[in-house]
């Protein structure tokens, strides 16, 4: 199989659980993550560096002025985007590298990677998506309102991915997203050099 490292967007809607879902998929099968850098404020509980890279507005600035990111994105009130070096870096040795990011980042990401794998992680329905959200305790009314009316315009864009998992069983979750990428990798168009090289070999016997 080819050895380059695949690059894999997992978005979803606000409070569907795909934190945790990235973090199983790292635990369990090995791949490497992607650490983004925000303008927000950390949470209670979130380490600069592991969570996120939290950086000022002008630090967030003065990285997109020298091309430091390969995407990033406004949401809801903050700057989030993922640094390039990072990323590329693990591509080049062959590591998949996971990007947890929204609609608008993973568009972006499609542009200029065409091989990437999207994967949009939704909840059974809008209720429980809801309910999960006020669970979480870590957003006021008015953020979780604001939240909810992205995901309404996120809805919108799926279209954009090429696979959809339902976050109802977390175990079953991480099982299918990582069936999906290991389907992924695969795929004969994604293979074409190694079937070239293998027929190259067979011949020469
Ligand atoms: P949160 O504030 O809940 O941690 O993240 C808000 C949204 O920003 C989530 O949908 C998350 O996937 C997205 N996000 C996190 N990092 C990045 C990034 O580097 N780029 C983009 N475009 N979105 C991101």
């Amino acid at each position: 199989m080819d050895k380059k490292g695949f690059l894999i967007v997992i978005s979803g809607f606000s409070g569907v659980g795909k934190g945790t879902v990235v973090k199983r998929l790292v635990e369990d099968y090995g791949y490497s993550l992607s650490i983004s850098a925000t303008t927000r404020e950390p949470r209670e509980g979130e380490v600069d560096g592991k969570d996120y890279y939290f950086k000022s507005v002008s630090d967030f600035q003065n990285l997109i002025d020298y091309n430091g990111f390969i995407e990033w994105a406004q949401y809801v009130d903050n700057y989030y985007g993922t640094p390039r070096k990072f990323v590329e870096d693990e591509m080049k040795l062959g590591h998949d590298v996971i990007l947890e990011i929204e609609v608008q980042g993973a568009m972006h990401v499609k542009e200029q990677y065409p091989d990437a794998l999207l994967i949009f992680v939704t909840a059974p329905n809008a209720e429980i998506l809801k309910e999960r959200l006020k669970g979480r305790g870590t957003d006021s009314e008015a953020v979780i309102a604001k939240r909810l009316r992205r995901a309404a315009d996120e809805a919108e864009d799926i279209d954009v991915y090429d696979y959809v998992v339902v976050n109802d069983d977390l175990e079953e979750c991480v099982k299918a997203v990582n069936s999906v990428i290991v389907a992924n990798k695969c795929k004969k168009s994604n293979n074409l050099k190694f079937i070239e090289d293998i027929k190259q070999e067979l011949k020469a016997q």
